[in-house]
Order: structure tokens, then sequence, then C-alpha cells
């Protein structure tokens, strides 16, 4: 069963044995076949290059209390902040200055993020900097909600599901938290016409293989146009402090996987996925990522976004140092470009 790898290559699938076995494998050569075969889709649909995003993290509140976040509500000793508009649109004006062309507006559930401050919000951004992309990361919102910032200008939407096993997702979330609401969430933003980005944690408390297939398999069903997957990482003020973290392997592997089942997706190598290795996000961009997320939040702040324990916020992680980062992505054999960086499905030919 050592051509596992080849045959998911060829074919976009597998039956679940299979994608289980694959899933589990230690196997050296089947492993290098898969980065092999990740690197050469990539290729296909992207060439060599790596989009960025500029990361915004607008509000550490969140009124959710996730039991693996670090942010979550029942997190006393969690440093709470939220950016006002003029310091998002400052931060927005920063980057665009380093060469971003994709903004990210991330943030804890904060109920002071009303519908009408942030349409203000992104409507700002749509005016000033026209070529720019406007992403938003803010949980599960109404449908009018994702209905109206869409019309003041957002184009994609992160939600990860977390987990598509319902057994699972109720061991990583309080009861009044359900998979179906997050579900709806993310065919809301679809039919809204967000680009729309899904994902998990790899190696989450609980998780097993089989719950693994159930995420791949609702992900076909749904068909993101970006996959986010990074290592659970326990924070010490959660009720998963003493968990153990997901490895850089089974990151890997499931990058692999996914870059062959969802062959033109937007995958970013994760700052969860640097955190837990120094060679983690060349790693990743060697097993079919094609994206990575600086990091332009105001420097007083960025500790305080604290999803989990040593999260990594300066060093090339840092917008500021942006060509460490270029010079990292092109050591690795890729090319960092400045550019929108929408899906492969809407990017005009010949562009
Ligand atoms: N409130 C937004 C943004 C959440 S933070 C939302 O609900 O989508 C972004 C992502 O960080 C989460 O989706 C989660 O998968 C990840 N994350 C949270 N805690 C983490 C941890 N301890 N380890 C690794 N990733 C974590």
């Amino acid at each position: 069963m050592n051509n596992a790898a080849e045959k998911l290559y060829r074919t976009g699938d597998l039956p679940d044995e299979e994608l289980s076995a694959l899933i589990l494998s230690e196997d050296a050569e089947e492993n290098a076949a898969l980065v092999k075969y990740a690197d050469e889709v990539r290729r296909k649909y992207y060439g060599s290059k790596v989009y960025l995003r500029g990361l915004i993290e607008i509000s550490s509140f969140c009124k959710n209390n996730c039991l693996y976040c670090g942010i979550r509500r029942g997190c006393h000793d969690a440093q709470r902040y939220r950016l006002d508009r003029p310091a998002i649109i400052e931060c927005a004006a920063k980057g665009y200055k380093l060469g971003f062309r994709t903004f990210v507006l991330q943030g804890g559930e904060d109920p002071v993020f009303t519908d009408d401050l942030m349409c203000g919000v992104i409507s700002e951004l749509h005016e000033k900097y026209p070529d720019c992309a406007v992403t938003l990361s803010l949980g599960e919102r109404s449908r009018e909600s994702y209905r109206r910032m869409k019309e003041a200008g957002a184009d994609r939407y992160l939600l990860r599901h977390e987990a598509a096993s319902p057994e699972l997702y109720s061991k990583l979330h309080p009861p009044e938290m359900s998979l179906e609401n997050r579900k709806k969430c993310l065919y809301w933003l679809r039919e809204l016409g967000y680009q729309v980005g899904a994902g998990f944690m790899a190696g989450a408390p609980f998780q097993t293989a089989d719950d693994i297939i159930a995420d791949l398999r609702f992900m076909q069903e749904l068909r993101p146009h970006m996959i986010g997957i990074g290592p659970f990482i326990p924070h010490h003020g959660t009720p998963f402090a003493e968990k153990k973290r997901g490895t850089l392997d089974l990151t890997l592997k499931l990058l692999g996987i996914i870059r062959l089942m969802f062959p033109d997706v937007l995958l970013p190598a994760t700052t969860a996925l640097g955190t837990i290795s120094p060679q983690g996000r060349e790693l990743g961009l060697k097993t079919g990522c094609n994206v990575v997320m600086p990091n332009l939040s105001p420097a007083d702040v960025r500790k305080k976004y604290d999803l989990y324990d040593n999260k990594l916020s300066s060093g090339s992680e840092a917008a500021e140092c942006l060509r460490s980062l270029e010079e990292e992505i092109e050591n690795a054999g890729y090319h960092a470009v400045h550019e929108r960086g929408d899906h492969a499905s809407m990017q005009n030919k010949g562009d």
C-alpha cells in the first residue's frame, strides 16, 4: 500500500480505508511521494507564486467559549483589546506600502463590532484601496450581517468549520455552539458570493483519523476556495492546557492530502505551523501551501491576540520583516507576489 499518494494524485480521491491508511502511514517513501505530488499540483495551478495576506487582528474580546482557544470568554487572564476604525485603516495603510494587496480582518466574536461599524471599515478600505481584497474572519454572524458586509465590499470570509464530526465538534465546543450553525454560516457565505475558507486543527484533542476523513468529506461537499490547516497548540489558560499538541508530521501530511484532493485551493502555511517548528512554514510551502499571512496588527497588541502558547509574532512572522519572509520563500524555491491572489477559478487567464 505504498502507492496511495500516487493514486490520490491521479484520481483526486481515495476510499475511506485507503485515506485512513495514508493519514496514519509513517512510510518515509510514501510521505516523500506525497510531498512531491503536492508540489507538482500546486505548481500546475499557481506556479511558484506565494500570496501574501496582511493579517489585522481587530479584537481579542470573544463571547464564545471554545475549549481550545486562548481568547475564549472564560480565559480570565487573557488581555483584551480592540482596534478602532482609524487604527484598522492605519494598519492597512502600513500594509499597502509594504506591498500587501489583501487585508484579513480577524477577531473574536466581539459584539462591539456591529454590522454598521464593520460596514464602515470595509467601505473605507474598499474606497481607499480598490485594488485590494478584503477578507473577514469574525466567526458566526447572521445571514443579513454577511450580506451587508459583502455589499460594503468584503470579498472573502474565513470560517474554519473546526470539526465536521458532530461528536468531535461537541468535545471542542461548549453546548451552546453547534456544528449545524457553523455549517449553515459557511453555506450562506458561499451563496452570498464570498470566496470561502473552511478548515480545522491538525491533532486537535480527541481527533481520530475517522474525524479527519469526515472533515475532508465535508469540504468535498462545501468546495471552499481556501482551507486553513494548522496544528493544535495548547494554551495554558484553557481546559485543554494539558492536551498534546498536533505534530508537524500530521499537519504536513494533511496539507499534502488536501492539495491533491483540492488541487486549486488556496492553502496557507499558517502561523501555528511556523510556531511548532522553525522549518514549519518552509516545509508547508514545499507540501502544497501557496499563501502566508504575516501579522500587520499594531506591535503593542500582538501578544494579546493569544490563541495558543508561544504564538509567533515577531521575526519573519511580522509584516515589518517582510523582506526576510520573502527571502525565506525564495530559499524554499517559491516567489512571494504582491497580488490580490484570488482563487485560480477567479483569476483572468493571461493576467
Ligand atoms: N473568531 C473567529 C476567528 C478565530 S481564531 C472564528 O470563529 O472563526 C482563528 C483560528 O485559530 C480558529 O479557527 C482556530 O482553528 C485556530 N485556533 C484557536 N485556538 C487554537 C489553538 N489552541 N491551537 C491552534 N489553533 C487554534
